[in-house]
């Protein structure tokens, strides 16, 4: 790590590249500490628009609430247990009930969250809709190119998610593809009639050979109607470069691998809530991951998925990003220079993602890659199969 002693924190000028959850949440820590700081985002306006579904536990939801990184009366729905369901002839179209797992999360929808977050970034911080184009460390501080233009800032925080570019100049590597997809969907819950398709306070994981899906059900953006929001996790061997596909842009091939494995495998109740997507809504992510070997490096840092990027088995993409947004105030707190505040965040940041990583890896090869015989298995073998997944003893 770069040393610089003589810069205090407090008064310099910190650049955020990224304006989503990440950017948002250290925009607000850095903002506390009294740094002087630009966010820029490439996207313009309210991000919200593709919000899919996010699970909080409830003590992380507790503990940022509490720090004011939202407000605790943020819509939420109560999630306090997990419904293992596996397709079976004679349990009837809704599939049998393996195992009921006790839960404590709060599900919500990533746009309710962003919108909160973006609410509290104070009124000093500079907010730019520019594209970076380049980043670099000068040792004595870091340049910033934005639509062109350069900046001078002290520090720069990368919270430019998944394909991070200031992970890559910080020497952090590319994320590698775990051979499969998640396929999404997400809608008003009124389009399956009046009976929801997953009870109140419950989540849904549907069992199938070579995969999984979830089902539960999200608040709507303000104003709106609750919503159903499912997820399937299915193999696709790489087709070559494949980002994700936002709604409205999953062709007719990727389609049809979804049509296939919800027609040979779900229980009916889960394939209609499916089949109720509209391609409007239907969205597609390949499942990157990578763990790094540093968080800070010079005077850059890494913040969120620009960090280590877990697969989102793990559920804590959001929770990740706030977390470290936490881990840089609290640095800022104990430590009034940099180079001492880089060197509190770096090691447990770097340690906590590589834990998620390989969490990540074991719940998807548990999941996905190797999925036992779901068919047999009882409650008592669900629970010893998951024990033995999250503890890594499984074989
Ligand atoms: C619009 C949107 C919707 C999402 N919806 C969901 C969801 O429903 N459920 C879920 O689990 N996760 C969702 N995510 C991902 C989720 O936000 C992350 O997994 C996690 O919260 C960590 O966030 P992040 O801020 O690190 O990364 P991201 O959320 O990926 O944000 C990175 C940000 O950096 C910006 N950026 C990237 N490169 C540049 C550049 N060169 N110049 C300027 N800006 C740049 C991007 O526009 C983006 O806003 C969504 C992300 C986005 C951007």
């Amino acid at each position: 790590m770069t040393r610089f002693p003589g810069r205090r924190v407090r008064g310099s000028r910190v650049a955020v590249v990224g304006g989503s959850v990440a950017g948002c949440a250290t925009a607000i820590a850095l903002a506390r500490a009294g740094c002087a700081v630009t966010v820029f985002e490439r996207s313009r306006g309210v991000l919200a628009d593709r919000g899919f579904g996010i699970g909080l536990a409830g003590p992380a939801w507790r503990e940022f609430a509490d720090a004011g990184y939202f407000a605790a009366e943020t819509p939420a729905l109560p999630c306090r247990s997990r419904a293992w369901i596996v397709a079976d002839p004679a349990a009837g179209e809704a599939g049998r009930l393996a195992w009921r797992q006790p839960l404590d999360l709060l599900l919500t929808n990533w746009g309710i969250v962003w919108r909160g977050l973006r609410e509290r970034v104070p009124d000093t911080v500079a907010w730019h809709t520019a594209t970076v184009t380049g980043v670099r460390d000068t040792g004595d501080g870091a340049e910033v190119t934005a639509d062109g233009v350069p900046g001078r800032f002290d520090v720069v925080v990368g919270a430019d998610g998944y394909a991070s570019q200031v992970r890559r100049i910080a020497g952090g590597g590319r994320p590698g593809y775990a051979g499969y997809a998640l396929w999404r969907g997400n809608y008003p819950v009124s389009r399956l009639g009046t009976a929801p398709p997953v009870p109140a306070g419950t989540g849904v994981s549907v069992m199938f050979p070579g995969g999984h899906a979830v089902c539960y059900l999200i608040p709507g953006l303000p104003g709106a109607q609750t919503r159903v929001n499912w997820a399937a996790y299915l193999p696709l061997p790489r087709p070559g470069g494949l980002l994700s596909l936002p709604p409205g842009t999953v062709g007719d091939g990727l389609a049809a691998v979804l049509d296939r494995v919800v027609e040979a495998h779900f229980p009916a109740r889960w394939a209609r809530v499916v089949r109720a997507t509209t391609r409007a809504e239907l969205a597609l992510q390949p499942i990157y991951d990578l763990a790094v070997p540093r968080y800070a490096t010079g005077r850059l840092l890494l913040a969120g998925d620009a960090g280590a990027l877990a697969r989102p088995h793990t559920g804590t993409g959001v929770t990740k990003a706030i977390q470290d947004a936490l881990a840089l105030e609290a640095a800022c707190r104990e430590h009034d220079r940099w180079d001492a505040v880089l060197a509190a965040y770096d090691p447990p940041r770097t340690a906590n993602g590589a834990e998620l990583v390989a969490l990540g890896r074991r719940l998807g090869a548990a999941q996905v890659g190797r999925t036992p015989d779901w068919a047999a298995m009882d409650e008592g073998g669900f629970q010893r199969w998951w024990r033995s997944t999250v503890e890594g003893s499984a074989p």
